[in-house]
């Protein structure tokens, strides 16, 4: 059998009762299950606001179209960012014509608060802080750094579903917190994500952002008896950005077992830090002092990373690597250089299989294989 790097599961029965009073009831769209999902959600975060999205790609962009809007942040504006991300972090910089500068990681592959600092300019604006992995790094010192310079700070928490930080979930210090229910994330539907604004006016802005820009309180106000509901006015160029019933109802049911699921994926991360303890030959990169994972990665660092993945490979074991340096991608090696520790780690970085259907045997099977290859 093979071992897949991931592999989502669902509580079949339960997912497919909200989905069936969804198509009961006859409201598969934006409203009902969206606004309990968001209720929920707000509820198990502790954060103020939520609102939940068709993906959380679109809400990086958001993010950064209202802190811009809000802010009043002129196209130099510049947002000190990881290269060491999925692009689509770096890229919602770019939608909204703001400028990607890259600072380095460190040992847990998070922005290092010292090279951060090295990095703020006049310009700088924004601070993007990425949990890889679920992991928080030196999350608490970026908070500072935002205090000290007066920056705003954006948590790309798409690794970050149940992630805790001192036995609380983080995000309260952002103005912004985006997470991702994609397929193959640690809370997944099949697209969609949330986003949770610390200020109440931004959460309404985005609202109608993510609706064309329809402000729907003008018929609200217009009429109770809804006779006058094409008469909504139009405040902004938005988007068609909102998630819907059917996600949501998915994504309440995994919400459920969010604990559950997470603390089975710590029980898989510990079974192979004893495998690979005391080896000499592999780095597993370590949680943050603090930080209680999602573990939605787990990850080791060898020498000989692209052999050992297609050694892997013919055992019927596929790895993945999170993330390539983005600085090596055409779009941004302007950067190219500039994160030299991002770029030696990203070299030799692997992430292992790490999924609710793997057993110890599967845990023992990719440790077993990997310690052969490692010690060749
Ligand atoms: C997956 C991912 C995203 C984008 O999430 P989508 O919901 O697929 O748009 C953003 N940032 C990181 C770090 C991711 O891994």
């Amino acid at each position: 059998m093979s071992i897949q790097l991931f592999m989502p599961t669902f509580r079949v029965e339960e997912c497919l009762e909200e989905i069936r009073e969804c198509l009961e009831k006859g409201w598969t769209g934006l409203g009902f299950k969206t606004v309990q999902f968001e209720e929920k959600w707000k509820e198990y975060t502790g954060l103020e606001n939520a609102h939940f999205l068709n993906s959380a790609t679109v809400g990086l962009g958001l993010a950064f179209k209202i802190l811009k809007m809000q802010k009043e942040w002129g196209d130099d504006a510049e947002i000190i960012t990881t290269p060491l991300t999925f692009v689509s972090t770096n890229h919602a910089i770019l939608y909204e014509d703001l400028k990607p500068v890259f600072a380095d990681v460190d040992e847990f592959m998070c922005l290092d608060p010292k090279d951060v600092e090295a990095k703020i300019t006049d310009k700088t604006k924004a601070i993007l802080f990425v949990g890889i992995g679920g992991n928080t790094g030196r999350y608490l010192e970026i908070v500072e750094l935002c205090k000290k310079y007066d920056l705003a700070l954006i948590l790309d928490a798409a690794h970050m579903a149940g992630t805790r930080l001192n036995g609380k979930i983080p995000g309260g210090e952002a103005d912004v917190v985006v997470y991702s229910f994609q397929a193959v994330k640690n809370l997944p539907t099949a697209d969609s994500g949330m986003i949770c604004f610390k200020d109440k006016d931004n959460d309404d802005l985005c609202r109608k952002l993510t609706w064309l820009g329809i402000n729907k309180d003008t018929y609200a106000r217009s009429t109770d008896k809804g006779a006058y509901k094409w008469k909504y006015d139009v405040e902004h160029v938005g988007y068609k950005y909102h998630g819907n019933s059917i996600m949501a109802g998915i994504g309440l049911v995994q919400l459920k077992y969010l604990d559950q699921d997470n603390a089975y994926r710590k029980q898989l991360a510990l079974w192979y830090d004893q495998g690979f303890e005391g080896n000499e030959n592999i780095r597993s990169v370590k949680v943050a002092p603090g930080c209680d994972s999602s573990r939605h990665l787990y990850v080791i660092e060898v020498d000989k990373r692209d052999e050992l993945l297609l050694a892997l490979n013919e055992s019927e074991i596929y790895p993945g690597v999170h993330y390539r340096d983005n600085t090596e991608y055409r779009m941004y090696s302007h950067a190219k250089g500039t994160c030299p520790n991002s770029h030696y780690i990203s070299e030799r970085i692997l992430s292992l299989p790490m999924h609710l259907r793997m057993q110890k045997s599967d845990v023992d099977k990719v440790v077993e294989h990997v310690v052969k290859f490692t010690s060749m």
